[in-house]
Order: structure tokens, then C-alpha cells, then sequence
């Protein structure tokens, strides 16, 4: 490609609203176009990479043995109906009527479609397990669209969906897909981890997320320092305490706390450490629906651990999305404010965490407006329905295999494969015939990649304060070739064209800086730079003048001269 007729739409500039150096470096380098809030035109060289990246993805899809089809954005209301999901789903769904008055949404995912296309294509378990994806265009009206292309509302994602007629054979595909995920990632050269993750209201039981590390992430995973233990936070399991049964119990007391609300304030009133103080949340109880209801439920911690909402939410009983209890139900429930809550004679169902279980001596609200327990005691004072895990992991914990301990990264979402069970297959009526000619519903896996969003983790990943530095294999081009004015040195010009033809020839992708007159030298090292193209030859009259040239790679920065008539022999070996 000649620089002089493509579409370098590079800025000097950065961008006001971009907050992540992937999204700044985006629009900078020219890549993308923002339309509207979540909505992104790729331009030429930002299409080159993201078609780079499916392209990987797809190879190795086929190579697992998956079948590619292409599923429509419009889905009808009617399936969304069969699965609930049309009540169940937020305004993330975007919705809309046709000029018949029915009602349709565009596609955020498709469960639904694939297990209709499926219920009736597929009759016999002679043809399963079968493995169906597509690279397509989705759409998810975000609450809070940002960071580019990373959180759009449009976006491209890699879903497949899997159909089997028994677990043993979902498990298998699971793994496989696993393993496919990782090679992936591995050719886009991505650092990345796989970590147990949550499968949220979607109804599966195993599932991973693949992260790209990167401090702009926003999950945060945990790691163990000696084993392979990594989960998201949301799900990572807190190690059971040992108790300390060395304290002796002492007689609770009541003390004036006043005015004091949190956990801090009460500590430094009572002159007690936070962990030895305990707090006590009130949340809705579900009602038969599973919504909110007007019954509460009480979360006990340790004052200076946090509720972790994902694991409180499947607690028996508790609704879910957690919903708090507002300040006016707890005054007319127990007469108090949130501050001065503890499980002290609480008429209500308790749930505490373990690390606040094995607590002697501890500080509580009282249930009584200004006042805490001193030295209160689970045997004497206080009580609890069930001791469980509800707590977030810390930094320093015990890894819940009992090998070393926790370390938290921050990560980027780029995959997630789920087991999805029957959730859609027995809502939709999903089943073949077995052997013995019986129906059987069939069980299902899911397997998402965020392709577009691949695209901005990389370059979170890959920059330096010049711009961009592409992986080998998704780099829009492997080569630029750099010649400085060409347009008053007949030589530059001939043998620049000589090296960029025979290249060419080879195959090999190279853009070639041929806007003499209009770009200064200067500007063109620049944009090679910001654009993040991983091998750089300039050629100049002067080098010329010495039969030499100059080769550049973008990750090192590492200058090297060459004899001009080894330059093709050389990048032949180093492309
Ligand atoms: P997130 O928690 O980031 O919203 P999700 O759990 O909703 O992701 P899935 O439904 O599992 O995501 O979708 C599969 C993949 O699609 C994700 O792993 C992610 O890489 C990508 N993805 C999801 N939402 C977006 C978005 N708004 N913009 C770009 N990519 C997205
Ligand atoms: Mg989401």
C-alpha cells in the first residue's frame, strides 16, 4: 500500500474524552471513528488489525472442528418470550417494533436463535456433539459505554454455542474449547490468564474468563503465588479461618457510641482495631419470583472486610441483584440507624461471614440508637442461622487450594466459556432421540470472544510513549518503508519501489511513505511510530550516498545500517 493514496487519518492531538492509552492511541493512529456514544467506524488501517484478529480467531475455531454460520442481529420478541429473557433483560436489550407492530430487539447474544436453529435441524444424537459459531455484530445498549471500543454499545464478538446429548460429552467440548481460547490468544500474543469465573443468572455451572492483564482493566482476578489457583474476584473463595479459642470470654457491655455511623468511626470512638469490630448489612429476601421482597435478611462481616454482592447474592433466600434495605426500613424494623445494627436479638434470618464467626470479644451495633456491644460474644450475645463465605479476598490471603497466597491483577475480558447446562434447550424445547429412541433435552455450552475489544486490550498491552508496537501477527502491515524526499532523488524513489515490489511479491503486507512533497521526514518517523508497525526501513539519499540503509525495529527501537543490497535478504529473514 503507498501512504500517498491510503487513509493515514493520524492526530497530533489527544483526544479530550478518551480516557484509556488504548482508546487515545485508537483515534491518534487513526484506527477508529467514534459516530456516536458506543458506536465506532474502523477505518482502513484499524480494519486491517481487527480482520487480522478474526482471521486467527476463525482458523482456530475450524481447526477445533466448529462449523461457522452467520445468525441475523434482528431476533423476534417471540424467542426472547420462550426464554423469559424478554422480561428478565434490562435496557441493555435494545428493542423496537416493525411496521407491523411486532416487536423485535437487536442481538446481544444468541442463545435463543441458535437453540431455535437447532431444535429443528438436529433430531438424533448420532449428530451431536455439534459446535456452531459465528463472528458477528452485536448490540447491548450499556449503561456506561467507554474506553472506546472496549465497552461499545456495537461490537463484535466470537460466540459459539455447543449441543450435546450428556455432560461427559459438554465437559470434553468445554475443555477443547479451553484449549482452542488459549492457542488464540497465544498467536495474538497476548499476556493473558484463564480464571475460574462467575456464571452469573445465566444458569451454568462451570465457567472461565480469559483476561488480558492490564492496570486499565476493570475486573479484578486473583492469583495464587505457588499453585495454578486464579479466579475472578467476584468468585474467588476466602480460606476458612483457623478460630482462636485462646481469649477468654468476657462479659459484653453497653457503650455510648453517639453519633458514630461507620465501621471507621466506631473504631476510633472505641479505640478497637476494625477487624475486631463487627458490621452487620440488611438485604431483601427474594420473594417466590426471586424478587426483592419486603422480608430481610442479615449479612454479618468483620468491619474491616467487604460484602462481595456476587457470593451474597446466591445465598438461599436472598434476592438477587442484592438490594440494601433503605434507612426508613430499618428504623421501623429495629428502631435504629444502619450504624448501630448488630446480630444482638435480631428477629431476622442471619447469614455471617466466616472470618466474623471465629471473632471472641468483638465490638456490635446494639440494635439500639447510640449504642454498640463491647466484648460481645457469639456464645452469649449475639447469634447466627449459618456460618458462609460472603466476604471479597484480599490481597495476603491464604489461596483457597491451601497453596500460598493471593495476589490481585486487574484484567481485561477477551473470553468466556461457559457450560450452560439446559437452561435454553429445556426452554425452547431442545431435544433429540437417543439409542433408545427416548427425547432427550439436550445440554449446551457457550463460548464468547470479544473480537473488537481484542484490539484495544492488545494495544494496552503493547505501546510506549511513541504510540503503538503491533504483535507480528495482527500488525496492519510488518513493514514500512520510509523514504525521505524522494521526490528530489530519482535514486531514493527507484530503489524504495524496488525493495516495497519485490516484497510484494513475497507477500509480505508493506506500506510505503511515499508523500514526498506534502510530509516532512520528521513527521513520517513520527506516524511510523504512532502507528505502531513493527519494522521500519528508511531510505535516504544519504544513506544511498554510502550504499547503506536503515533498518528499525519498532519494539526496541534498535537502529541498525545496511549494506543497501543486503536490505531484501535481510528483511526476508526478519519479517
Ligand atoms: P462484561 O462483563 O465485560 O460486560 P460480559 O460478561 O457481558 O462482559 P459476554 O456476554 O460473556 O460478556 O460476552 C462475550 C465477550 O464479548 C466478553 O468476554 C467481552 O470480551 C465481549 N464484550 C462484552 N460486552 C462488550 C462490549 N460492550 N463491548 C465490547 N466487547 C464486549
Ligand atoms: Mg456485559
Amino acid at each position: 500500500m503507498r501512504a500517498s493514496n491510503y487513509l493515514l487519518a493520524t492526530i497530533k492531538e489527544t483526544p479530550a474524552d478518551a480516557e484509556v492509552i488504548s482508546h487515545r492511541l485508537m483515534l491518534r493512529a487513526g484506527l477508529i471513528r467514534k459516530l456516536a456514544s458506543g458506536l465506532y467506524t474502523w477505518l482502513p488501517l484499524g480494519l486491517r488489525v481487527l480482520q487480522k484478529v478474526t482471521a486467527i480467531v476463525r482458523d482456530e475455531m475450524n481447526a477445533s472442528g466448529a462449523m461457522e454460520v452467520s445468525m441475523p442481529v434482528v431476533q423476534p420478541a417471540e424467542l426472547w418470550q420462550e426464554s423469559a429473557r424478554w422480561s428478565t433483560m434490562g435496557p441493555e436489550l435494545a428493542r423496537f417494533k416493525d411496521r407491523h407492530d411486532r416487536d423485535f430487539c437487536l442481538g446481544p447474544t444468541h442463545e435463543e436463535v441458535i437453540t431455535d436453529l437447532v431444535r429443528n435441524e438436529f433430531s438424533s444424537y448420532k449428530q451431536l456433539p455439534a459446535n456452531l459459531y459465528q463472528i458477528q455484530t452485536k448490540f447491548r445498549d450499556e449503561r456506561r459505554p467507554r474506553f472506546g471500543v472496549m465497552r461499545a454499545r456495537e461490537f463484535i464478538m466470537k460466540d459459539a454455542y455447543s449441543f450435546h446429548i450428556d455432560d461427559a460429552s459438554l465437559q470434553q467440548t468445554y475443555e477443547q474449547m479451553h484449549a482452542c481460547y488459549c492457542r488464540i490468544f497465544d498467536r495474538l500474543g497476548l499476556d493473558y490468564r484463564a480464571v475460574i469465573a462467575d456464571s452469573g443468572n445465566i444458569g451454568g455451572s462451570t465457567s472461565h474468563e480469559f483476561h488480558v492483564l492490564a492496570d486499565s482493566g476493570e475486573d479484578q482476578i486473583v492469583f495464587s503465588s505457588e499453585s495454578d489457583y486464579a479466579a475472578n474476584i467476584e468468585l474467588a473463595a476466602a480460606s476458612l479461618p483457623a478460630p482462636d479459642e485462646s481469649a477468654e470470654i468476657k462479659a459484653a457491655s453497653e457503650v455510648d457510641t453517639g453519633t458514630c455511623a461507620t465501621i471507621e468511626e466506631v473504631a476510633k470512638e472505641l479505640e478497637q482495631p476494625s477487624a475486631t469490630i463487627i458490621k452487620t448489612l440488611l438485604v431483601h429476601a427474594a420473594d417466590d419470583e426471586g424478587k426483592p421482597s419486603d422480608e430481610m435478611i442479615a449479612l454479618v462481616l468483620r468491619g474491616d472486610q467487604q460484602l462481595n454482592e456476587t457470593k451474597a447474592s446466591k445465598l438461599p433466600g436472598v434476592a438477587t441483584p442484592i438490594r440494601f434495605a433503605g434507612e426508613d426500613t430499618i428504623e421501623t424494623l429495629l428502631g435504629c440507624t444502619p450504624g448501630c445494627l448488630g446480630p444482638v436479638k435480631l428477629p431476622l434470618k442471619v447469614y455471617a461471614d466466616h472470618s466474623a464467626v471465629v471473632l471472641r470479644n468483638f465490638v456490635c451495633g446494639a440494635n439500639k440508637q447510640g449504642f454498640h456491644l463491647r466484648n460481645a460474644n457469639w456464645s452469649d450475645d449475639c447469634h447466627y442461622d449459618e456460618a458462609v463465605d460472603i466476604r471479597t479476598v484480599q490481597e495476603g490471603d491464604p489461596s483457597p487450594d491451601g497453596r500460598g497466597v493471593l495476589a490481585l491483577k486487574r484484567g481485561i475480558e477477551v473470553g468466556h466459556i461457559f457450560q450452560l447446562g439446559r437452561k435454553y434447550s429445556e426452554a425452547l424445547g431442545a431435544s433429540v432421540l437417543d439409542e433408545n429412541g427416548r427425547a432427550v433435552t439436550m445440554t449446551m455450552g457457550c463460548y464468547g470472544i470479544g473480537v473488537t475489544r481484542i484490539v484495544a486490550a492488545c494495544i494496552e498491552q503493547n505501546h510506549d510513549p511513541r504510540g503503538i508496537i503491533w504483535p507480528n501477527n495482527i500488525a496492519p502491515f510488518q513493514l514500512v518503508i520510509v523514504q525521505i524526499d524522494g521526490h528530489k532523488s530519482e535514486q531514493v524513489r527507484e530503489f524504495s519501489e524496488s525493495i516495497y515490489a519485490a516484497l510484494q511479491a513475497d507477500g509480505c503486507e508493506v506500506l510505503l511513505d511515499d508523500r514526498d512533497k506534502k510530509t516532512s521526514p520528521g513527521v513520517k518517523f513520527a506516524e511510523s511510530e504512532l502507528l505502531g508497525i513493527p519494522h521500519r526501513l528508511v531510505i535516504s539519499a544519504r544513506g544511498l550516498a554510502d550504499g547503506s540503509v536503515e533498518y528499525t525495529a519498532r519494539r526496541d527501537g534498535q537502529k541498525q545500517s545496511l549494506p543497501a543490497e543486503q536490505a531484501l535478504e535481510f528483511l526476508a529473514k526478519t519479517l
